[in-house]
């Protein structure tokens, strides 16, 4: 029997972070049972047919190169006293430290008609494998359900491959997760623009069809019909020239667990700040744990990248004797729709005015100096609390990357910095790069706010 001073069950981010962080130093291993790891944020783009499959695969050696062991298996049972874990492939390894980072699946809602042939979730190569086919074989028609980042940038990939695209939310705006109304406006129109149909305020009722889906039917009495294949299946049934595709949230990978004493709540493993479960030497990290905002210390959703790794980054440091907390999730996202780039980060004011007593601030400039070729509109939306003056949330839209721009409040919003501090917060400016040095986006929102408390 392998024995491993630290044994990883899943081949994300998260389990390729602790590889890459312990080099070797102790001896990891890494269980996945996928042929490839995922860069699932690029998959959208390889719908479109911007990038071929093969760039959307990892290869295996960012794992071997960092000394760590890959193991092409399944785990199906753990004995956390004997400390050891069993595999699909009848390998029984042992390990002093056991590191769960099993993500996160796409949930599926359980409404009538789900399991019918055409429904989708969109996370794995075979469902982008799955998806490709269909789009390559002439797919007519697509109903996205979840107007996230995600759904966003398929529904757009399906648009651009000139398929009839439906994007289905019951949310009153897009991107209801990341920012309000007020900076979603016109990017929301560009969406529609652009050809899509959006269906807001439109939960998805009920999926009809005999064995393929025929239609969506939404609350408000919408039907979205496919149309029939010349062709039916071997049982006579109609087979139909559509695709629903469900991008509605993660759920955590736990079922392994639910017969063990670790103690999972509804949105994943229960760590503390160093990665630790309740069980001793049973760490996780990753969209399968269960953690709080950074913000208000409760417990929020922050299934994304950007948070399994640096879970994972703390965990494997502490492994190698540092003395490391993860602070919580602040959540930094950005999506792109058609020209315009949004991100936001923190609470939106829908969220933040649950649990605070908050004032909002705008500021709209250009990107760089505006009587230079090129500048483009950039649009900020600050909250803060009016209680202590420190920064909730900042969205961002604008005609170039805001990626860069989110993270900049996200590091306000992580170290307390006030309203005060940031009316005061020393800029750069150049003609190409910037709005004039008489003024800054964050300094302008961050006033406004101050002028109102
Ligand atoms: C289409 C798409 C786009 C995204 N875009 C972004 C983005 O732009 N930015 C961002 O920050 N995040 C994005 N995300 C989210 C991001 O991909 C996840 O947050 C991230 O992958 C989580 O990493 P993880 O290592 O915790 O889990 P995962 O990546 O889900 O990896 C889990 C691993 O565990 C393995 N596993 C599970 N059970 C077992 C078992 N029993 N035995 C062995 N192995 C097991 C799985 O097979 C997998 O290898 C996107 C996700 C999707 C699907």
């Amino acid at each position: 029997m392998n024995k491993y001073d630290i044994l990883v069950i899943g081949g994300g981010p998260a389990g390729i972070t602790i590889a890459k962080t312990i080099q070797g130093k102790q001896s990891v291993a890494i269980i996945r049972p996928e042929d490839h790891s995922m860069i699932y944020c690029a998959m959208p783009y390889a719908i479109e047919g911007l990038l071929p499959i093969g760039k959307t695969l990892k290869k295996d050696a960012i794992v071997t190169d960092a000394k760590a062991t890959l193991i092409r298996d399944t785990v199906t049972h753990i004995n956390f006293q004997e400390k050891t874990v069993s595999t699909e492939k009848n390998e029984k390894i042992s390990y002093n430290k056991l590191v769960i980072a099993t993500g996160a699946t796409p949930v599926l809602p359980p409404v009538p008609g789900i399991n019918l042939a055409g429904i989708k979730s969109f996370k794995t190569e075979d469902d982008l494998r799955g998806i490709l086919n269909l789009v390559d074989g002439g797919l007519k028609k697509a109903v996205v359900v979840g107007a996230g980042a995600i759904g966003i940038e398929l529904a757009q990939a399906f648009n651009e491959k000139k398929i009839e695209t439906h994007l289905v939310d019951m949310a009153n705006s897009i991107l209801p997760n990341m920012v309000d109304y007020g900076i979603v406006e016109d990017t929301q129109e560009a969406l529609i623009k652009s050809g899509i149909n959006l269906h807001l305020k439109s939960k998805v009722t009920s999926l009809k069809g005999h064995e393929s889906v025929e239609e969506v039917l939404l609350e408000n009495g919408r039907i979205i019909h496919f149309d029939s294949l010349d062709q039916c299946s071997e049982t006579g049934a109609k087979i139909t020239n559509g695709l629903v595709v469900f991008a509605v949230g993660m759920k955590p990978v736990v079922d392994l667990f639910k017969d063990t004493d670790l103690d999972i709540q509804k949105d994943g493993i229960v760590v503390n700040d160093k990665m630790e479960t309740n069980i001793k030497d049973v760490f996780a990290a990753g969209d399968c744990c269960q953690f709080t905002s950074g913000i208000s210390g409760k417990v929020i959703s922050g299934k994304l990248a950007t948070n399994a790794v640096p879970m994972a980054r703390v965990l494997a440091n502490n492994f190698l004797g540092q003395k490391q907390t993860y602070p919580g999730f602040f959540n930094g996202t950005a999506t792109r729709i058609g020209d315009f780039y949004i991100g936001g980060t923190g609470f939106s004011e829908k969220t933040a005015e649950k649990l605070y007593d908050i004032e909002t601030g705008y500021a709209e400039f250009t990107t760089i100096f505006p009587i230079m070729p090129g500048a483009k509109k950039i649009r900020l939306k600050l909250i803060a609390d009016k209680k202590t003056h420190k920064i909730l949330g900042g969205q961002f839209v604008s005609g170039e990357p805001v990626a860069d721009k989110v993270d900049k409040i996200t590091m306000a919003i992580q170290y307390g910095i006030t309203l005060e501090e940031l009316v005061n917060f020393s800029y750069s400016a150049q003609p190409y790069q910037s709005f004039y040095p008489a003024n800054n986006l964050i300094v302008k929102a961050a006033g406004e706010i101050l002028k109102k408390l």
